[in-house]
């Protein structure tokens, strides 16, 4: 399988999720090539073809410009499947290049099921399985899902360039409210739906306070407006890597999962003992946490006053 892989330049940088593009690949046993609107001084390494639209020239993004781009390198390069990120950019460019082509589209794929690809639905609750029709198609893959592959290698660039004319500017981007940077913190405990109600939110706190830790939170606490959204973790938050990671009544989404996933021990309370979080936990404590989280918030002030 050809697979055209679908870069991107972030304030001047590759995002760490590019990887996981050539981690798909890698899975799929796919060549590969990649196309970037980018700059020549912060490219890819891979051993393969890299058609290279220079970023000073075409802008972080601009739909019209950034598809026309990308069409010219499918054009010349004919792959089985072009792909990119679900991210912003790739959420926003890949239906275009996939009307453009007349072709099939599968969006946010979180794994491989024989000739299918498996997406979720109803807010991660279900998986479907997915098979494009037409002979060659377009995908995005959802943060996280796959593994970010490091390889080395200098790629063979390939200079593009097209037509600039556009109806749309891009002005810029913002980044996010400022709040607590969860990125830096050695331990979270996550508040999710599972909670229950705001008042237990007590509950998450005081553990994380006798753990010198962090809040954190699925995105249903935030939507409810339990917490602050800067405090959310996921594909939509912030993406961690504490020592400790306790999730309270947090299913395992893959949306959440992606944002945690790289957590040094990971400790889930969870009614039920199927509950996807338990696939990433190192230990899954089957309890509510109304009773749970005090027992043991209590159990680690008694350690700590015995000088544990
Ligand atoms: C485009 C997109 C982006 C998204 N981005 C994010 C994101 O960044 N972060 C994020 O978190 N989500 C994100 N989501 C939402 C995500 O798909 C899930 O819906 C969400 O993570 C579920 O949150 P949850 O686990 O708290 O709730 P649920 O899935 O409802 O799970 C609640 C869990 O609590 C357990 N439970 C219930 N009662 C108790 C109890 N008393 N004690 C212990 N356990 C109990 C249940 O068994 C269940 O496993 C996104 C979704 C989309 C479509």
């Amino acid at each position: 399988m050809k697979l055209l892989l679908v870069g991107e330049s972030r304030d001047g940088r590759l995002p760490g999720e590019v990887l996981e593009l050539f981690g798909f690949a890698d899975v799929l046993g796919a060549e590969t090539s990649m196309v970037l609107v980018g700059s020549p001084d912060v490219l890819p390494l891979f051993s393969g073809r890299l058609y290279l639209a220079d970023i000073r020239l075409y802008g972080e993004y601009n739909p019209e410009v950034h598809k026309r781009l990308v069409l010219k390198a499918i054009d010349q390069e004919r792959p089985d499947a072009v792909v990119f990120l679900h991210s912003s950019y790739g959420w926003d460019l890949a239906p275009r290049v996939a009307a453009a082509m007349k072709v099939a589209q599968v969006s946010a794929v979180t794994g491989i099921d024989g000739e299918g690809f498996t997406v979720d639905s109803c807010n991660g609750k279900m998986r479907r399985t997915v098979k494009p029709s037409t002979s060659s198609f377009v995908l995005t893959l959802q943060p996280g899902a796959f593994p970010a592959l490091r390889i080395s290698g200098i790629p063979e660039i390939i200079p593009i360039d097209a037509d600039q004319a556009t109806r749309v500017e891009y002005i810029g981007s913002r980044k996010p409210e400022a709040g607590v940077d969860l990125s830096r913190a050695t331990v979270i405990v996550s508040a999710g739906r599972g909670i229950g109600k705001q008042e237990h939110l007590d509950l998450v706190r005081d553990l994380a306070s006798v753990l010198g830790g962090e809040i954190g939170a699925s995105r249903p606490v935030v939507d409810a407006g339990w917490l602050q959204r800067s405090l959310q973790v996921g594909t939509t938050g912030q993406t961690v890597s504490p020592e400790l990671y306790v999730a309270c009544g947090i299913s395992g989404a893959i949306q959440h999962v992606a944002g945690m996933r790289g957590a040094g021990f990971v400790l889930a309370v969870n009614t039920d003992r199927d509950a996807p979080i338990g696939d990433v936990a190192d230990l899954l404590v089957v309890a509510d946490i109304v009773q749970f989280l005090p027992a043991l918030t209590s159990r680690i002030k008694a350690w700590q006053a015995s000088g544990f």
